[in-house]
């Protein structure tokens, strides 16, 4: 196996297109249980860590551009404001340990349906966009476009992730997952919602409940229709309960070691409501309401 350590962008880019086989690392909490596993034997090693500005993020106000391997211990410590939904998932990530290395480029080329960055990533709006850069030219790719199954996603293979771009949080965002403990775990189901009260739209992410990373449309729509933006009234007890339902109906999880399908959407729906309470709480402190 070769290993391949280019020192800047452009000669990695140049690696990526002489060797389309090769796999990138960048903090290897994927790639090296692969590797020592023997789940994967590629031709070569891609390794991404001499390149600084994969680790660096900058913001104009309105958005950010994450680089691809700024580790989510920089993204509780610094990114907190801006990303809170996906800094809330950065603090369920594995360990410190993981979260000193592991990276939000390193979930989306991974593309595990259980990855903890997808729900927040997708809840956070249609402008999150996945930065993809090869010999070739940039794609700015859709998140919604991003994932195609199982641990499939829609990089071509001499391309690479540069950064992604996120909105700064116009609102409230939270980020809920079940695993059978509280660190070092798998999600056995995921949700993340963002409230958008700028253009008054909800965001929603589902993760480890269907093949990919999924938002839930149809329950997207129906609290964008139900939720009192102007005033910040009082939840109807009846809007958490059917917004729970059509999350848990978005889902297509599958039985597997982890719980069966059953049990995710009835989480699911509980992890739906709980959210919506702790945002709606959020928002109408914001408006300076009281509970
Ligand atoms: C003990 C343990 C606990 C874990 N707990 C969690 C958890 O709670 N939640 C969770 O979501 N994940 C968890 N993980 C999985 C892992 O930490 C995450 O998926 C992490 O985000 C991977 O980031 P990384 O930088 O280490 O990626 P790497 O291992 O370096 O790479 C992962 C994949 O992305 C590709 N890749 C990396 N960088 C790029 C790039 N710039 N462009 C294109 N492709 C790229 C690689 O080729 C590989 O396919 C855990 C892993 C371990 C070992």
């Amino acid at each position: 196996m070769e290993f391949l350590r280019p020192a800047s962008w452009d000669e990695a880019l140049a690696a990526m297109a002489e060797h389309p086989g090769a796999l990138p690392i960048s903090g290897g909490t994927d790639v090296m249980v692969e590797l020592n596993f023997d789940l994967r034997r590629p031709p070569a090693v891609l390794d991404l860590n001499r390149v600084a500005e994969l680790a660096e993020w900058s913001s104009d106000g309105a958005s950010v551009r994450l680089g691809a391997a700024v580790p989510y211990a920089r993204i509780i410590d610094e990114l907190s404001g801006p990303l809170p939904g996906l800094a809330t998932a950065a603090r369920t990530v594995g360990s410190p340990q993981i979260r000193n290395r592991g990276s939000v480029g390193g979930n989306l080329g991974a593309a595990s349906p259980a990855g903890d960055a997808h729900p927040p990533l997708l809840a956070a709006g249609r402008g999150v966009r996945v930065e993809a850069h090869s010999v070739r030219g940039v794609r700015l790719i859709p998140i919604d476009e991003f994932y195609l199954g199982v641990k499939r996603n829609c990089l071509a293979p001499d391309e690479l992730i540069r950064a992604v771009r996120i909105p700064v949080a116009d609102g409230p965002q939270q980020f809920s997952k079940v695993g059978t403990r509280n660190a070092m775990v798998i999600a056995v189901c995921a949700f993340a919602l963002a409230l958008h009260p700028a253009d008054g739209t909800v965001g929603t992410g589902i993760g480890s409940a269907a093949p990919t990373p999924r938002r839930a449309p149809e329950a997207e729509e129906y609290l964008r229709e139900s939720l009192d933006w102007t005033s910040g009234g009082p939840l109807d007890p009846q809007v958490p309960l059917r917004f729970g339902e059509l999350v848990a109906a978005a889902a297509d999880p599958i039985d597997d070691v982890r719980g069966t399908a059953a049990y995710r959407r009835h989480a699911l729906a509980v992890l739906a409501r709980r959210t919506l309470a702790w945002c709606w709480d959020d928002y109408r402190e914001q408006l300076g309401r009281t509970a």
